[in-house]
């Protein structure tokens, strides 16, 4: 089974990921993963990549194809993999398919997580994270016992300076000016598959795997 997933950030996407590999025994491929392990490698790729990173500058789809390329490859991909934060841009998406193409090898379906605006500005603003330890929280749905102290570790529980409304309303109209070309470009194909992820990730992961069995995946 090979997936792509698509999800506005605050919609759960990861935790949906993280379900269906378990699942159904995938490789869960974040691009950023990809790339801090190719950098810490040195692999020629990585040591392309940084230089345009260290220059602020964007990666060109050439490194980035590069490097998801050399990764489709390893073992535990042959069970088939979740692809997450690529592809970003249609040619991206042309490329992947050419990539697959030429091994007899195509996506099975695009995983498109689908929450209302509100319930993400609500759960976002609401996300507060234990600044020793990492651990998240959210004062509405999984508070601390001590409000402010991180029930694993007791260091403090803040609100990262990026989690209000404000910023958050402009990451999403930022991701859906990205994704809606994505997602025209797989819909014309039939790939999408969508998940709702507005009650419950249950209710969001049966969804999905209604869909998959709908596209007979
Ligand atoms: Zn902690």
């Amino acid at each position: 089974m090979r997936l792509i997933i698509l999800g506005a950030p605050g919609s759960g996407k990861g935790t949906a990921a993280m379900v269906l590999k378990e699942k159904y025994n995938l490789a869960h491929i974040s691009t950023g993963d990809i790339f801090r392990s190719n950098i810490k490698a040195q692999t020629p790729l990585g040591i392309e990549a940084k230089s345009y990173i260290d220059k602020g500058q964007l990666v060109p789809d050439s490194i980035t194809i590069g490097m998801v390329a050399g990764r489709l490859e390893e073992d535990d991909c042959s069970a088939g993999y979740i692809l997450d934060g690529f592809p970003r841009t249609i040619a991206q998406a042309e490329a992947l398919d050419e990539m697959l193409a030429a091994k007899g090898e195509k996506i099975d379906a695009v995983l498109s997580i689908v929450v209302d605006d509100e319930i993400i500005k609500d759960r976002v603003s609401s996300r507060r994270v234990c600044e020793k330890c990492g651990a998240s929280y959210n004062v509405k749905y999984k508070p601390t016992k001590v409000e402010g102290v991180c029930d694993a570790c007791g260091g403090s529980v803040v609100q990262r300076a990026d989690d209000n409304p404000e910023t958050v309303a402009a990451r999403l109209v930022t991701y859906y000016e990205n994704t809606q070309p994505l997602i025209d470009f797989y819909n014309a194909k039939g790939l999408i598959v969508e998940g709702n992820n507005n009650v419950d990730s249950d209710t969001c992961i049966s969804d999905i795997e209604n869909g998959l069995k709908a596209l007979g995946v």
